[in-house]
């Protein structure tokens, strides 16, 4: 796990019943997954122009609710150059805003539903997707519909888990690790489904939440999306 930055926003807004006058610091994770022949990085965290100055990176006050924090941004973290493919759990400014530090040649995974989403007026407002994150990478785009057996192996399965957004994808590595991306932000969400106070659909959600469940109780090991208890960078042990 690469610590790509952190957003630090009241707690309520992230996780239903708790306080909305108490602020919290998620971190905010991308991963690198390295094969025999691949080194695949999942999510790239903040852009590092928004995380100075959301406001004037995107031309509007659309993030004014967070205060965004970079910690260091994806391409401080790796050789970029390295990376032969990115994976997008969705596309959150704060998953997607690395995008245009890649170059031009590293193909990007992401779900058909969450990529037409991404261009929807009406789905890009109420998931407050931000255009300027994914303007530039179009040629570099490979749509999957639904899941997908990344390497042709069976290594590596990215799981369609929408309901966050609206083609939300996990990353099933092995048998023993799931990257939830944002199905839940917390690790507790599996269980109580207290979800953050917005979403593309919230029943989707719970049955995505469900989905990881299941593999979380036949002994996976469930990654959530912004958990500052759980999410600390290094390498993933099982
Ligand atoms: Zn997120």
């Amino acid at each position: 796990m690469l610590d790509v930055g952190s957003f630090t926003s009241a707690a309520g807004i992230w996780r239903r019943g708790d306080e909305m006058d108490r602020q919290v610091r998620f971190p905010i994770p991308a991963y690198v997954i390295e094969t025999a022949e691949e080194r695949i990085l999942v999510d790239t965290g903040l852009h590092p122009g928004a995380a100075e100055d959301a406001a004037r990176h995107y031309g509007s006050d659309a993030l004014g609710m967070f205060e965004l924090e970079l910690d260091a941004s994806v391409d401080q973290r790796i050789d970029l150059s390295t990376i032969t493919k990115v994976v997008m759990t969705h596309l959150h400014f704060d998953h997607a805003g690395g995008l245009a530090l890649l170059p031009a040649s590293v193909p990007i995974i992401i779900q058909r539903r969450e990529w037409v989403a991404g261009h929807d007026p009406a789905a890009v407002k109420k998931n407050f997707f931000l255009m300027a994150d994914y303007r530039t990478v179009d040629e570099q785009i490979v749509l999957v519909d639904g899941d997908h057996d990344l390497l042709d192996d069976g290594s590596i399965q990215l799981l369609l888990t929408p309901g966050h957004t609206p083609g939300h994808q996990s990353v099933r590595i092995g048998e023993r690790l799931v990257l939830g991306g944002d199905v839940t932000h917390f690790a507790s969400g599996l269980d109580d489904h207290r979800f953050p106070a917005f979403a593309d659909d919230f029943r989707a959600q719970a049955e995505s939440a469900d989905r990881l469940r299941a593999l979380r109780d036949a002994g996976a090991v469930v990654r959530p999306g912004h958990d500052p208890e759980v999410l600390v960078p290094g390498p993933v042990t099982l």
